[in-house]
């Protein structure tokens, strides 16, 4: 029943620019009626920055620019179109199911004041199966009487419904905190928007072997790629053909050309660093597999795991390990890695060509990870049999129950725990292992936050 026919998103007449490709999309559904136009507008201040207008009969989505305590992001209004009652249940359905695979997130708004309809019902059902996050809107909800109304729309089954006025502004502040929280900082680039190269940058204390490594990747001239259909490539990134696909090496002109030890070059590598990471979506570091982990190492690898990066650690000079030293570092591993044991190791060297080859396929691992997402369906049947089987400890005489998960958000998996009272960090640790070995998440970090209940 899913008709793709009219509604392929940047079929459109004005190409919205390469920035605004970037940014991650909100789609807002729901039926005739419930204020989705009402709530676009007071999402994007009544700015008219149209970035795709398609007008007809069928096909009517309107993509705005929007601003939220300083993000930028796209807001969808799948709104407009007339159907006759006959045809809106499916049109809103399928509506739905086109935000499920273009959209970051995606706002189900519903009328509290008349409840929940079959057309709401039919429009949750499909959501319930969604991957991509969805908040669930309860509009018309102009005063605290109303409150109890909206809470009544539980029962569609899409966890909390957020409380707000379209038209008077209640609540939309908090809702949009939730929005951002749940969109990730880059769209998603299995869809239409955000094509490109993924990201790398390849990180590690001086003289480990970064800039040999990159030259040994891109070695072959053929691997070194100048142009990438829709890309703009920054001058000092670095496009390389690995397995088949193109990555881009992010700030690899430091590695190209040698900067000389200048009194404070550490601190500004640290910097650059930084930079790196931030820049990139997938980290490579890179160990000296010959030589103790150092504090700086150390210092590298938290800078990966509070960025939220997909992570990769690969042990070069592998050439220089003997038997005693294979020996020293598997208890180096042990006591300084023992926070990142879900990253991907690679003993590789960059100077014979030792393995490199396993890298790519441990990246994609990593990236998969990072960009994985588990289905609220799912991750609650899960969740039900390890909380029946290990229940969380006792606080103050009570026991705090575990309502429901959902994953907010991927890049990296991102997940909510609702609960009825406070979770000890021992047992959040045991419920985000679990996780991990149910789904499977190597060479991603994890995120585990828990809402308490009243
Ligand atoms: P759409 O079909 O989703 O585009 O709905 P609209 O945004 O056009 O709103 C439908 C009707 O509901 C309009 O008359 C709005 O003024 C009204 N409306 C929208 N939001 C609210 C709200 O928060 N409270 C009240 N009382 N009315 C609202
Ligand atoms: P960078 O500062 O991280 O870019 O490190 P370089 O790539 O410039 O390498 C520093 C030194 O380590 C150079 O003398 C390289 O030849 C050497 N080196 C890099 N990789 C390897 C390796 O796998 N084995 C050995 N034995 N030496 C390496």
């Amino acid at each position: 029943w899913i008709d793709e026919g009219d509604w392929s998103v940047l079929d459109i007449a004005d190409e919205p620019d390469d920035e605004q490709l970037r940014l991650p999309v909100l789609a807002v559904v729901g039926r005739p009626n419930v204020g989705k136009s009402t709530l676009v507008n007071r999402i994007i201040g009544r700015r008219e920055a149209v970035v795709e207008d398609v007008p007809g009969v069928t096909r009517d989505r309107v993509t705005y620019e929007a601003d939220w305590a300083g993000r930028r992001f796209l807001v969808q209004d799948t709104g407009g179109w007339e159907p006759d009652a006959k045809g809106l249940q499916q049109a809103v359905a399928r509506q739905a199911d086109v935000a499920m695979r273009t959209a970051d997130a995606i706002l189900l708004v519903v009328d509290a004041v008349v409840g929940a309809t079959a057309t709401d019902e039919a429009v949750a059902k499909v959501l319930r199966r969604s991957k991509t996050p969805v908040i669930l809107v309860a509009n018309k909800v102009d005063d605290a009487r109303v409150e109890a109304e909206a809470a009544a729309l539980w029962s569609l089954g899409l966890g909390e419904p957020q409380p707000i006025s379209a038209s008077h502004g209640r609540g939309t502040g908090d809702l949009l905190d939730l929005v951002l929280a749940t969109l990730p900082s880059t769209p998603r680039d299995d869809g239409v928007i955000g094509v490109g190269p993924r990201r790398v940058a390849l990180v590690g204390k001086p003289n480990v072997g970064k800039s040999s490594l990159l030259n040994k990747l891109s070695g072959d001239e053929r691997s070194v790629v100048h142009d990438v259909a829709g890309t703009t490539v920054d001058p000092v990134d670095s496009l390389v053909e690995l397995g088949g696909r193109v990555w881009r090496f992010v700030d690899t002109a430091g590695l190209r050309k040698r900067v000389g030890q200048a009194k404070g070059a550490e601190f500004y590598a640290s910097l650059r660093t930084r930079g790196a990471i931030e820049a990139a979506e997938l980290v490579v570091l890179l160990l000296d597999a010959a030589e103790p982990i150092t504090e700086q190492d150390q210092r590298v690898l938290g800078m990966v795991v509070d960025a939220g990066r997909a992570l990769v650690i690969a042990f070069n000079k592998w050439d220089l390990v003997d038997e005693d030293r294979r020996y020293t570092l598997r208890s180096e591993i042990e006591r300084d890695l023992a926070h990142v044991t879900w990253a991907p190791r690679v003993n590789i060297s960059a100077k014979t060509g030792r393995a490199v080859q396993k890298l790519v396929p441990a990246m994609e691992t990593a990236l998969d990870s990072w960009d994985k997402r588990i289905s609220t369906g799912q991750l609650n049947s899960w969740l039900k049999e390890v909380v029946a089987a290990t229940p969380p400890p006792m606080r103050g005489g009570r026991l705090p129950r575990v309502l429901f998960a959902t994953q907010a958000a991927t890049r990296p998996p991102t997940f909510v725990l609702f609960t009825t009272g406070f979770l000890e960090a021992g047992y959040r640790r045991f419920l985000e292992r679990r996780l991990r070995e149910e789904f499977g998440f190597d060479g991603s970090p994890v995120r585990v936050s828990v809402r308490v209940r009243e």
